[in-house]
């Protein structure tokens, strides 16, 4: 027998858990699948787990540690009524009416849960390189937001690694605080659009270094520097560095929905403009899951709110 809910979200990052708080608050009793600990957190609740200081959330003026962030975040919600269950979600059918997700194998015949409204927020993950000890040094000389972490490296020589429009954004933008930032980029060539490629170009304070692969990261617990390998000629070289910001694209959590939802080109799911209705009555999504220009904590936690206020809403027409 499956437990029945009116909203079941997907996700427990800020969007996700936002969303708990307010349907909670609605006394919608929402069940929140929250996802389970991987091999860079130990704890589900998104990008911020993986950050150290954010000092831009509003309320909080000395800044808070992502973790405690999203702590507060998740008892707030259970206050509320809202019921957390640290599993995966392995499949769902949004077609059904209620929809059905089940969790751990998608084999068996019955879902482990079904909801009228299901809210999507799965986020998404920032490409990394996947070297040594790079979870470890996140947060400690390594980030993968400029807009998040600019700011503690006012004087410093730094590097962004990519080379498409991200990677000009965050450099240009990392020239506000760094006395020099370096692009480094694998090939010879950008693939931003020319009009960012000709506005880094232009900015004195950042330097590219061409056909350039970060091949380890120096530093015991706080990042010193690289070691670097050219791509043409193999030559291998050490960069001395006090921050790295790796923009080299995002991977959006979608997997479980391309049967059944609209996805956009660039990966994100589709939503109706300035809302988190979807193609499919009674299934929402917000967050990173569908934002793939401002990215941060607070437009995902404004997002979840939208979501949840559109779900309470989408709710109540069925009882008209
Ligand atoms: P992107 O366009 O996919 O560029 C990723 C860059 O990272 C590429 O230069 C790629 O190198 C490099 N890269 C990928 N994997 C790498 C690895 N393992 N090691 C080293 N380098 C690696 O991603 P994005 O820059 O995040 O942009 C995503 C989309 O958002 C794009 O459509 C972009 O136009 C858009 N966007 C627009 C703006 C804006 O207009 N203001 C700002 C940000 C993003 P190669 O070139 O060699 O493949």
């Amino acid at each position: 027998m499956s437990d029945t809910r009116q909203v079941t979200i997907i996700g427990s990052g800020p969007a996700g858990l936002t969303a708990a708080i307010y349907t909670a608050r609605a006394n919608l009793e929402p069940l929140v699948l929250e996802g389970e600990p991987s091999s860079t957190s130990d704890q589900p609740g998104g990008q911020l787990m993986l950050t150290t200081d954010v000092e831009n959330f509003p309320g909080f003026p000395e800044g808070i540690m992502g973790p405690e962030l999203m702590m507060h975040f998740r008892s707030q919600a259970e206050r509320f009524g809202a019921t957390m269950l640290t599993r995966k979600v392995a499949k769902v059918d949004l077609t059904a009416s209620p929809h059905k997700v089940w969790i751990d194998s998608g084999d068996k015949p019955e879902p482990d849960y079904t909801a009228t409204a299901v809210i999507i927020a799965t986020g998404a993950q920032s490409l990394m390189l996947g070297l040594p000890n790079e979870t470890e040094l996140i947060g400690h000389g390594l980030s993968t937001c400029a807009t998040c972490d600019g700011f503690f490296f006012r004087d410093q020589e730094i590097a962004v690694i990519g080379g498409g429009d991200s990677a000009m954004e965050e450099a240009m933008f990392l020239t506000r605080f760094a006395s020099k930032v370096t692009i480094i980029h694998r090939r010879e060539e950008l693939r931003a659009s020319k009009i960012m490629q000709d506005r880094a170009m232009a900015n004195d304070k950042i330097e590219f270094l061409w056909n350039t692969q970060v091949t380890g990261y120096l530093g015991d617990g706080k990042l010193s520097g690289v070691t670097t390998e050219n791509t043409v000629t193999g030559e291998t070289g050490e960069m001395a560095l006090s921050g790295l910001f790796i923009a080299i694209g995002h991977k959006p959590g979608t997997a479980l929905f391309t049967d059944w939802l609209d996805i956009k080109e660039n990966g994100y799911l589709v939503t109706e403009p300035d809302s988190s209705i979807t193609k499919i009555p009674g299934v929402f999504a917000c967050g990173d899951v569908v934002d793939d220009y401002y990215r941060q904590a607070i437009t995902a936690a404004g997002s979840g709110c939208m979501a949840a206020i559109d779900a309470e809403r989408w709710l109540e027409t069925l009882h008209d």
